[in-house]
């Protein structure tokens, strides 16, 4: 069956984008940390929306199994194939359009990279509402999959607040497509939504109308410290609801500290925990912004940046978090959002589990304070300790009244805790979603359910 299925699938997209090669098949069925993996039958790569549709048509007449593939920054191993799939890659849908500035959209194919948008949004003097630091690699359709937030969630909101049209194969092979030229569209459904943040468990997005925002005028940023926990987070809730707030992340001086030993970029002031601030509007910011900080009484003098260099030096902090986390090996990761009031709280308990179930470990924490989104990675946990502390530390993320993923999604990793954040109906509901989509359930089998 395979080998028929094969050469139905190389006849679909061409014998150049399938590969069955162990290799490749090996790499691209681990997840992005490298800590979970699975088993692909093979790889393929389809160069249009209607191939992608094809190789739907022939893996569920078949009965296979297929895990949709975009830039595979996955931080849930969302991409990991568990019934030896069919890996759909999303690669070569990567045409992007002109942007057009009067109605402020582009429209991009599923695998077109967050960085090739941005570039294209800042050559026709605009900028894209969602950034984050895999943007080199995550694609606007992986992003849509699952509803991506990041850096500037505060300001423009998630990635579903961006998409204004969408391309999707279905499961039963055919093409749906909700575009509309004008912005207020209320005809039926609102199918989209139903798509965003899906995880690719109701069809395989392949292209996507993107809105663009005006650029700011004027942004400063600064980054100041504070002994406490809770400081920072009164800090946080005063700053959220500034007008013109940009971004407010978190970073833990410890995770600083390490940035500053393996990669030469220290904490540029002093404190236990800093935030990074910044503001946007038509005008200068940074004496409204340096008026707010001094109410704030951080530990130390902040470090403030209003031109682009010394922004860039701020935000390189930041940036250089995600590059050092993999220095002991592939970091468990934590992904949630709290009410604001349990943040300093669950941030001790969740050390204190750490030392409890994974004692030769430690936890660093950083994330998107005005969203309460704390991203918590334990470095150098062993295989041996996960099972426990994962549990140990959902739980007391449930005790909180956080959730089960803030902006990572629940992917293959969560998925036994959805009940966590959901209740039946809910959860019974989503399935009955999925059944009407996808009887047969072979499209991301492993995401999102149990
Ligand atoms: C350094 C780093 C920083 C990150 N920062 C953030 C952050 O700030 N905010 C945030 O939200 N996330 C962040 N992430 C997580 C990740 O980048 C996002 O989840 C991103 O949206 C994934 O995009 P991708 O193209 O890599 O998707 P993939 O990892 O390939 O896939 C993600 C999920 O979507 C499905 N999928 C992919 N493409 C499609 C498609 N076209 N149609 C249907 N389903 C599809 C996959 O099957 C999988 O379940 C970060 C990851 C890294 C490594």
């Amino acid at each position: 069956m395979t080998a028929n299925l094969l050469r139905a699938l190389a006849a679909a997209v061409g014998p150049a984008h399938l590969t069955d090669d162990p290799d490749v098949l090996a790499g691209r069925s681990a997840d992005h940390t490298g800590r979970y993996r699975g088993r692909a039958r093979a790889l393929v790569r389809p160069g249009s929306p209607a191939e992608v549709a094809a190789v739907l048509r022939l893996c569920r007449d078949t009965g296979t199994h297929v895990t949709v593939q975009g830039g595979r920054t996955s931080l849930v191993a969302g991409t990991v194939p568990e019934h030896h799939d069919v890996l759909l890659s999303t690669e070569r849908l990567d045409t992007l359009g002109e942007v057009d500035v009067t109605e402020r959209r582009v429209s991009a194919g599923a695998g077109v990279t967050l960085a090739a948008v941005h570039r294209a949004a800042g050559q026709a003097g605009l900028i894209f509402g969602v950034d984050l630091t895999a943007r080199d690699t995550a694609t606007v359709g992986g992003m849509a999959s699952t509803n991506a937030g990041g850096l500037h969630t505060v300001q423009y909101g998630n990635m579903g607040e961006q998409v204004v049209g969408l391309q999707v194969a279905l499961p039963d092979g055919t093409l749906l497509d909700r575009h509309s030229a004008v912005r207020a569209d209320n005809t039926g459904y609102h199918l989209p939504a139903l798509f965003i943040g899906a995880e690719g468990t109701l069809g395989v997005i392949t292209g996507l109308d993107l809105r663009l925002h005006p650029r700011p005028a004027q942004r400063v940023t600064a980054i100041c410290g504070f002994d406490e926990l809770d400081a920072l987070v009164e800090a946080a809730r005063m700053l959220r609801d500034l007008d013109g707030i940009a971004a407010l992340e978190l970073i833990d001086a410890r995770v600083a500290a390490l940035t500053g030993e393996r990669l030469g970029v220290p904490a540029p002031v002093s404190g236990a925990w800093l935030l990074l601030v910044e503001l946007t509007g038509d005008r200068d910011q940074a004496e409204r912004l340096a008026a707010m900080l001094e109410r704030m009484r951080p530990c130390d003098e902040p470090a403030v940046g209003d031109d682009t260099a010394a922004r860039q030096r701020l935000w390189r902090v930041r940036e250089a978090v995600a590059e050092v986390l993999g220095v002991f090996g592939p970091p468990l990761k934590f992904d949630v959002s709290l009410p604001l009031a349990a943040v300093a709280g669950f941030a001790a308990a969740a050390d204190a589990a750490v030392r409890r179930y994974a004692p030769e470990a430690f936890a660093v924490i950083f994330g998107h304070i005005g969203e309460g989104n704390l991203h918590v990675n334990v470095l150098r946990c062993s295989a041996a300790a996960e099972a426990d502390l994962y549990t140990a530390v959902m739980e007391l993320i449930a005790d909180r009244g956080g959730n089960v993923s803030s902006e990572h999604g629940v992917g293959s990793r969560k998925r036994a805790y959805l009940s966590m954040s959901r209740g039946p109906a809910d959860i019974a509901a989503m399935r009955a979603i999925k059944t009407a989509f996808d009887p047969t359930g072979y499209l991301n089998a492993a995401v999102l359910f149990d």
